[in-house]
């Protein structure tokens, strides 16, 4: 993952919105589509959608090289400052917005000279070619999906996981599972993916291996189940074989339990 992306994910996680679906977990046709169905039964099973495209950029921007505690403060003093009524264009408000001002209001999310400059020529980008916010959201609801995704990729300060979490949670796409260092993490150490792979390998294995409705609450839950139980240095089987509710689907790549090692799942023997 690129230093560019969030190490948080930005729907909020399960408090992210988005609308409980159901589905039936006898009927998984892969591993990885059995796995998600497991996450959906432990944390919730949702779809996503109807986000602010434009204000899920400048979230991305604004928690780049900080934590959430440091960003989300910025994030409201931005809003309060230029978001205002319904009625307001986030993206038009940004364009015209002074610098040193911008700077000022979002200085708790640290770089905020950097930071203001990126969310002013993103501002400006947007107003330019869609001409606001809400073109810009219509662009990412109803574009051709690999068009959306190189053009999010273009924008400074944009990586691959930011422009698959702006699909899916603005745009409601199905088929998009964004990968940050967690996902990257469980699938390689599970065998949902070859050990070896980077971020668009394992997002192109669960893209094929997990039905396009499901993606979405496994890209929220499986973020969930990496801070609960399959952490990077210290995996629930660690000391306790049975500590894990996905064990049986897990082949430990990189994990041993015998000596209490860990690894990263490419280093494996
Ligand atoms: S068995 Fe261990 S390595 Fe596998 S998913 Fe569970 S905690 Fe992670």
């Amino acid at each position: 993952m690129s230093d560019e992306e969030p190490v948080e994910n930005i729907s909020g996680g399960a408090a992210g919105g988005g609308q409980s679906a159901t589905f039936d977990p006898e009927t998984a046709g892969t591993r990885a589509e059995a796995v998600v169905d497991c996450l959906g039964d432990l944390y919730w099973q949702k779809t996503y959608g109807g986000r602010d495209a434009f204000e899920c950029l400048v979230r991305t921007i604004l928690s780049q090289n900080t934590s959430d505690k440091a960003s989300q403060p910025a994030h409201n003093e931005l809003m309060a400052r230029y978001g205002g009524g319904d009625d307001t264009d986030l993206a038009r408000a940004l364009a015209e917005a002074d610098q040193p001002e911008l700077a000022e209001t979002i200085s708790s999310a640290g770089l905020y000279n950097q930071k203001s400059e990126r969310i002013i020529a993103l501002a400006q980008r947007i107003c330019e070619e869609y001409d606001g916010e809400a073109g810009f959201d219509e662009f990412v609801r109803e574009g051709v999906p690999d068009a959306v995704r190189s053009t999010l990729l273009d924008m400074n300060g944009v990586g691959p996981k930011t422009a698959d979490c702006v699909l899916l949670f603005a745009g409601g796409r199905g088929g998009v599972f964004p990968v940050d260092t967690h996902v990257h993490r469980i699938a390689r150490r599970m065998g949902l993916a070859p050990a070896e792979a980077d971020h668009e390998t394992v997002r192109e294995f669960l893209e094929r291996d997990v039905p396009a409705e499901k993606c979405g609450f496994g890209h929220t839950a499986m973020i969930q189940f990496g801070r609960e139980y399959c952490s990077a240095r210290k995996p629930a089987c660690l000391d306790d074989p049975d500590a894990c509710p996905l064990a049986g689907h897990c082949d430990q790549v990189g994990v041993y339990p015998a000596t209490g090692e860990v690894v990263d799942p490419a280093e494996a023997e």
